[in-house]
Formats: structure tokens, C-alpha cells, sequence
């Protein structure tokens, strides 16, 4: 029996037991958890939404996971990929508009050809916008290799969910074979990590199968994994996939959401400094989703920049919002929707992950002097 909290803190909710008594928590217990996470949010971070622009380049994907629309093997979709042209100036209107950062997503494709693509493209528009621009990467699996090169062309953070911390659910959620192993995501962040990015994560939230204390664990996961940036979200069935065979076994998609706004939480407490992002599957689920997590505890909002004639390709999951919006439409409402839960966006700053700052501090101040040097 869990006693209650006159105050919620990262040390005394990290463990086990505790996080899923929060994630079961309902009424005054779940208010607290709430506010608490709002608070820690403002003591640490401000009332500051960064913008990240998320342009879904391309649909193009050697793998087959069970959960998601753009899968390999689903022959319903029209694949398409942006040219380099439509890439740089979907970059340049966010650089224009004051996003201060982008993320390039795409499906997995690991050929030596979209290697030197990217590593073009990530060049040009670092020159273009004099270094000032973040760029975020979400280009699943690669090898050490090519993330050195990438970050040495002007990359700065990557985003790589582990999509759940628990092995033997993840091999439920993919099929069995070298493409799909967790032990080479689990790889993939820490080479990420050695390279010095700024490290992002996350989970999805309601998968079938997946148990209360999968995700108290996921938590735990990325609070010993020390990540930078998370990007979580509720995970919706989309009716071309294996996973949708499962759909009766599923929550309710509004404790799907609950659940994620937990999640956010909670990690928020766990982590006060790193950046969150209100994702858009939230979105999917109820209208005012977003707003919801950030006033929990997130502090990211990734518009999508991507040229609307794409979009209705891009389906991860069924009702993705904003596919048949241009980026202008998105910029102004989001602009409005953001001062009405008083908040406000930084605007032409990357924002990035006060948790990366620190650890770069206390990574250099620990530095061992090599003989010789000055002391
Ligand atoms: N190919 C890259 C990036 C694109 S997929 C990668 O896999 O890392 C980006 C994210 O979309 C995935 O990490 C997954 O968590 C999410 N996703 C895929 N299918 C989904 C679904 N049905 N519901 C919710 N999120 C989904
Ligand atoms: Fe490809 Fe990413 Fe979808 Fe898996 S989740 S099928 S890697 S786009």
C-alpha cells in the first residue's frame, strides 16, 4: 500500500511501484501528479514552447514494424521523396518564420545514395541559415559511420524512439529477423550518445500486449539512459498493418491519451530539464491534445512544414491530423492556441536541451587534465 506524497519529487516517484501507482492514479491523486509536473516545468524551463518543423521527406522504408502505415510491405502506399529543392525550402521558410529548428523524418533506407543525400542536404542548409538552424534527425537506424557524418555535416540531435524498453514485447511488435532487433536500437542510442548528439526517445503508449509496468520501466529506461529529448505518444492502430488484427484487445483511445499525459508527467518530474515534445499523434485523439501535455509538462511542438501534397502519404497511424493543411495555416493557429494556455514560442532559437547543456558542462569540468597540460 502506497502511502500519499505531501510532495511529488524525482526521488521519491523512481521506482517500480510508485510509477504505476501514478499511471493508475485517478482523481485528486492524478491532480497532484499534474500540477506537480506543470510546476517543475516553470521552475526549470519557463512557460516556453520551442518550434520544431517536421518535414516528413520521405515515405520510403526497408522495414516491416507491425504498428506502423508506411511499413514495407504495404502496397496501398504511394511512395514518394521530396526533391533536395522542396527539402531546402521547406528549411528556409521555417528558418524564415522564426522555428528556430527542423526535423527531417523519413522512413528507414540505409543505401549509400540517401546517406550522401542527407549529408548534402544537412550541409546546405546548415551554409544557408549560417549555422542557426537546429536540425534534428529521425532517420531510424544507421551505422556509427554514417551518424558521424551526418553530425559532422551540421546535425545536432537525433530522435530514435525505442518504442518499448521491454525486449520481449518489442519482438511482438516487429518481425523476427536482423532488421528488427532491439539489441541494435538499444546500439544505435548509445552510438548516438558517443557522438554527441543531443539524444532523443520515447515510447508509444496503449500498444497491445503492453502492461502498466512496461511503462513505469520505460520511464525508468530513459531516466538511467540520461536522454536529452523525448518524444512519446499514444499508439493508434492504422487498418493496413498486422497490429490492427489486435484492435479488440486495445484501451479506449481516451485512456490511450490519459496514459500519455501521465507519461509526460512523470518523466517531467523524473527529468525537469530535458525537452518533451507534444506529439501529434495526441493531437489525433483529442483536438486540444497538445495544449493539454504542455500545460503536463511539454515543451516542444513540432508543426508540420511538410508540402501538403505529400502529406496524406505520410499515414503512421488512421486520423493523423493536419494532412490537408498548408504550413502558414498551422503557423497562425498554433500562434494563438499557445498564448491561450499562456504560454508563449521562442522564437529564432533552437532551444535546445537544457539537460544536453548541463551534461556538456559537467562533462567538461570533470575532464581529466593529461600530463603536462597547465594546471
Ligand atoms: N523510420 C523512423 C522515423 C519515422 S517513424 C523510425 O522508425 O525511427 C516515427 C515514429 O512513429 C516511430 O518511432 C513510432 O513510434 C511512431 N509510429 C509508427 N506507427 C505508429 C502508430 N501506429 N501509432 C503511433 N505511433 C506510431
Ligand atoms: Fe519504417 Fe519507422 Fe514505420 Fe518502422 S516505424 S516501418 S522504420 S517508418
Amino acid at each position: 500500500m502506497i502511502e500519499p506524497l505531501k510532495h511529488i519529487t524525482a526521488e521519491n516517484i523512481v521506482s517500480l511501484e510508485k510509477l504505476v501507482y501514478f499511471l493508475e492514479s485517478q482523481g485528486e491523486t492524478k491532480q497532484q501528479l499534474f500540477s506537480a509536473a506543470r510546476n517543475i516545468k516553470l521552475s526549470h524551463i519557463g512557460n516556453v514552447v520551442h518550434f520544431r518543423g517536421l518535414i516528413e521527406f520521405s515515405n520510403v522504408c526497408r522495414k516491416n514494424c507491425y504498428y506502423c502505415g508506411i511499413r514495407k510491405d504495404n502496397v496501398q502506399v504511394k511512395r514518394y521523396t521530396l526533391t533536395e529543392d522542396e527539402i531546402i525550402s521547406a528549411a528556409q521558410f521555417a528558418y524564415e518564420n522564426g522555428y528556430g529548428s527542423i526535423v527531417l523524418q523519413s522512413g528507414e533506407n540505409t543505401s549509400p545514395a540517401f546517406i550522401e543525400f542527407i549529408e548534402k542536404i544537412i550541409k546546405k542548409i546548415h551554409a544557408n541559415t549560417a549555422g542557426k538552424l537546429g536540425i534534428t534527425l529521425s532517420l531510424g537506424e544507421q551505422t556509427e559511420e554514417t551518424y558521424r557524418r551526418w553530425k559532422e555535416a551540421g546535425a545536432h540531435r537525433y530522435l530514435l524512439r525505442i518504442e518499448t524498453s521491454n525486449p520481449e514485447l518489442y519482438k511482438k511488435l516487429h518481425p523476427n529477423d536482423h532488421l528488427h532487433s532491439y539489441t541494435t536500437r538499444l546500439d544505435c542510442l548509445l552510438n548516438l550518445k558517443k557522438l554527441n548528439y543531443q539524444v532523443g526517445t520515447g515510447v508509444m503508449i496503449g500498444l497491445p500486449f503492453q502492461t502498466l509496468h512496461d511503462m513505469a520501466n520505460d520511464l525508468l529506461f530513459m531516466y538511467q539512459f540520461d536522454i536529452d529529448m523525448c518524444g512519446m505518444g499514444p499508439y493508434i492502430e492504422h487498418a493496413q498493418t498486422p497490429l490492427f488484427a489486435y484492435r479488440c484487445t486495445l484501451l479506449p483511445l481516451q485512456q490511450r491519451f490519459e496514459l500519455t499525459l501521465k507519461m509526460i508527467a512523470l518523466l517531467r518530474i523524473l527529468m525537469p530539464d530535458i525537452n518533451i515534445a507534444a506529439t501529434t499523434a495526441l493531437q489525433a485523439i483529442d483536438p486540444m491534445g497538445r495544449e493539454k501535455a504542455i500545460q503536463m509538462g511539454a515543451n516542444i511542438i513540432m508543426p508540420n512544414i511538410t508540402p501538403a501534397k505529400y502529406r496524406e502519404h505520410y499515414l503512421l497511424y488512421e486520423n493523423k491530423p493536419c494532412t490537408d493543411e498548408n504550413a502558414d495555416d498551422c503557423l497562425t493557429c498554433l500562434e494563438a492556441r499557445i498564448s491561450m494556455i499562456d504560454h508563449r514560442i521562442g522564437k529564432n532559437t533552437r532551444g535546445d536541451s537544457l539537460h544536453f547543456q548541463k551534461r556538456q558542462r559537467n562533462f567538461q569540468a570533470y575532464e581529466p587534465q593529461l600530463p603536462g597540460e597547465d594546471q
